[in-house]
Order: structure tokens, then C-alpha cells, then sequence
């Protein structure tokens, strides 16, 4: 995994430089996020509520001849050259990165843009594979430019779902919708409610004094993408079972006996109860549906993992207010929030403890909430 150091690191010098002297005609960027609490629960029209961060993925843009779309990486190796039309087949692009590329190339093509000849530098602060939706990030950032250079007129909700639609074709794992649009609709010290029913996002503002800590359990995701499956199909057939569209239309009543199910419908209200008590002030009653959040996905949704549990307690130990796994769980980070003034001390403690315990290196940060995707002409 890779990490860089915050927004002053000079990627636009490094990205105009892999431009091979071309200039660019715009710049792109889309930011990753944290979800602070609503895990699994987007793909059954629940509610979500992540936050966008001050980690994205940053596009550098110029016209070339020749009707192709070369695209470069500083963080991933390779060169992606792909026909601007969208003949390419996503699934089998190399290398695999490029697949995001396919994708919104296709999307945008099936939408009816007319695409030039374009060279793409990118490069993302958001890290790979860890949960807080770097590829997100990349279809986001991409689409977003793809769309607007083919003259599209398309509205934030629609590029999220055509960012979805690329990743899908990328990945072929049928997603959620809420990593998308929360990408595209951060704002700055704001979490986003958002109803994966009706797509409305509502901001919602993070008092200063409180800190969002976001620490990768120095495991990456294994497992992520087959158990997401099954989770996803279990979720389906639970609703099937009660003759409901999805889960979200499901009562506790109904779900007592079935922890999937379980898991979802209490999450959906542990989300709405967390939005009610962030609007309020009310900030004591944030933490205890944090580590709720957290026992559910561990106990009913069994997506946790042991080292995920003991960043949890260590954090928990360090003073946090509240944290569970963040994401789809099996590695991956975990999320939790603290007093500002004290986020380095249990940063610190935290990290400590974890260490003492799984020997793996913990990769803390403090996550603050960002602007969605935007296009501007200079850096
Ligand atoms: P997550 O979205 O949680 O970070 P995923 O496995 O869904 O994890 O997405 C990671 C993939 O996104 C990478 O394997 C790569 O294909 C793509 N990606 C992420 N960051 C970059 C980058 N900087 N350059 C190229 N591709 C990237
Ligand atoms: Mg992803």
C-alpha cells in the first residue's frame, strides 16, 4: 500500500511531467471517503452516512491525436491505451487498472459523447484496496472529465451512477451506489446522509472539536469480493422470503430471528439515529452506535476479522469515543471518532496497543470532511 503525505506534494508538477510536455486542457479531481456509519446496507436501498475526504484522485488532462486514450498512473505501473470510441472490452483491459478506464470510456460512449484523442496522467492520495473507495475515486474523477469533455450534460447524480456502471464493468462486483455519490457530493466539514432509496443527500455538519480517525488495520481486503457476494445474495433472499423489494422496507419483527437481515434493518436505524444525534449536538450518543455499528457487523454480518476487533479495543482503550471496521470489512480500515484535542494522543496509544498485540503496522490518519469532484483549469 501506498501513502503520500497530504495535498502539498506536488502531484500537478509530476503529473504535467507525465504528460511528456503536452499541456493540459483541464484537471480533475474526485475525493475518496470514509463511511462513518451504514455498512452493507446501500446495495438494500438503506441509509448510509460517509464522509468525503481530503484524499482523491487527481486527473491531468491533454488532447492527443489519433483517436486513442493513453493513460498513466504514478502509483501503478503500466500504460493504459484504449480506442476513445469504447470498443474495448473493460473486463480483459491490462493492465487491471485500466479496466476503470474501459469502463467510463464505454459509459460515456453509450451515452452518446463523441470523445477526442486524449492523454491522462492521474494520481490518487486515496490508498488502494483499503476501504475508503480509491477506485471510486478514479471512476469518479474519470467520468466526471470523460462526460464533460464529450459534451454530455449530465447532473452529479447521473455521474454517479455511470461511475458506478464503469466500476461494475471493471470489476464485474455489482456495488453500491453510495461511495459514488459520495464523491460527488462532499462538502467541506460535512458527513452526507444519504437514502440509497430515493438518492437524496443531505449534509450535514462535523462539529470542530470532534475527530474523525481513520486507521488501516495494515491488512488488505481478502476475501472482500466473493463474501460481499454472498452477503449481498443473502440479503436478497432475505428479503424474497418476506415479499419485500429489499430490506429496507423490513421491521425488526419481521427480521428478529435472521442476523443478516438483522444486521441491516438495526443498522438502517442506527444511521438515522447517528444523523438525528450529529444534527442536534447530541455528541455523546455518537460513540455507543459507532461500537453498536461495529458488534453487528462482527456478530450478525460476521464480516469482521480478529486484528479489525483489536483495533476496535485498542482504540476503545486509547479513549475514542466510539469505532468500528468502515467499508465492507475483512481487513481494511477502521473508523472512529475522539475530542480533536485529544485525536494524537489516542492515535498514538491506539497504535501502540495494536502494534503490541498483531505486530502489524497500523497506518493512522485523521480524515477531514471535503468538497466532492470538481473540474477547474489550473491545479
Ligand atoms: P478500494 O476502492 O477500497 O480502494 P478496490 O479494490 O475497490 O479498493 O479498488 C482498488 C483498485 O482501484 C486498484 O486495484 C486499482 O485498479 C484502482 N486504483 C486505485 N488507485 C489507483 C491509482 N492511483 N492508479 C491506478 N489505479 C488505481
Ligand atoms: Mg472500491
Amino acid at each position: 500500500m501506498y501513502q503520500h503525505d497530504g495535498p502539498m506534494d506536488g502531484r500537478p508538477e509530476q503529473l504535467t511531467a507525465a504528460l511528456n510536455g503536452a499541456t493540459p486542457i483541464g484537471w480533475w479531481r474526485a475525493p475518496g471517503r470514509v463511511n462513518l456509519i451504514g455498512d452493507h446496507t446501500d446495495y438494500c436501498e438503506g441509509f448510509v452516512l460517509p464522509m468525503a475526504i481530503d484524499r482523491d484522485c487527481l486527473l491531468a488532462v491533454a488532447e492527443a491525436d489519433g483517436g486513442r486514450i493513453r493513460v498513466r498512473s504514478l502509483e501503478l505501473d503500466g500504460v493504459v491505451d484504449l480506442d476513445a470510441a469504447g470498443r474495448d472490452d473493460p473486463r480483459t483491459v491490462e493492465p487491471a487498472w485500466g479496466r476503470f478506464v474501459a469502463g467510463a470510456v464505454q459509459v460515456v460512449n453509450e451515452r452518446g459523447a463523441s470523445l477526442p484523442g486524449l492523454d491522462i496522467a492521474l494520481s490518487s492520495t486515496v490508498p488502494a484496496g483499503s476501504g475508503l473507495s480509491s477506485s471510486s475515486a478514479l471512476a469518479v474523477a474519470l467520468t466526471f472529465a470523460l462526460a464533460q469533455l464529450g459534451e454530455l450534460k449530465l447532473d452529479r447524480r447521473e455521474i454517479a451512477r455511470d461511475a458506478l456502471d464503469a466500476e461494475v464493468r471493471a470489476t464485474g462486483v455489482p456495488g453500491g451506489l453510495m461511495d459514488q455519490l459520495a464523491s460527488l457530493y462532499g462538502e467541506a466539514d460535512h458527513a452526507l446522509l444519504i437514502d440509497c432509496r430515493s438518492l437524496d443527500v443531505e449534509a450535514i455538519a462535523i462539529p470542530p472539536d470532534l475527530a474523525v480517525i481513520v486507521v488501516h488495520s495494515g491488512l488488505p481486503r481478502t476475501l472482500a469480493d466473493s463474501e460481499y457476494a454472498q452477503r449481498r445474495a443473502d440479503c436478497e433472499r432475505a428479503a424474497g422470503g418476506l415479499g419485500l423489494p429489499t430490506l429496507r422496507d423490513a421491521t425488526f419483527d419481521q427480521v428478529r430471528d435472521d442476523p443478516r437481515a438483522r444486521h441491516v434493518v438495526t443498522e438502517n436505524e442506527r444511521v438515522l439515529a447517528f444523523a438525528r444525534a450529529l444534527r442536534d449536538g447530541s455528541i455523546n450518543e455518537l460513540g455507543p452506535l459507532l461500537n453498536a455499528s461495529h458488534a453487528s457487523l462482527r456478530d450478525d454480518f460476521e464480516v469482521s476479522t480478529p486484528e479489525l476487533d483489536q483495533l476496535v479495543h485498542a482504540l476503545m482503550e486509547a479513549g475514542a469515543m466510539g469505532a468500528r471496521l468502515t467499508g465492507a470489512g475483512f481487513g481494511g480500515c477502521v473508523v472512529a471518532l475522539t475530542a480533536a484535542k485529544r485525536a494524537q494522543r489516542v492515535i498514538s496509544d491506539a497504535t501502540e496497543r495494536y502494534q503490541g498485540v498483531t505486530r502489524l503496522t497500523p497506518i493512522p490518519f485523521v480524515a477531514h470532511g471535503s468538497e466532492g469532484a470538481r473540474h477547474s483549469l489550473a491545479p
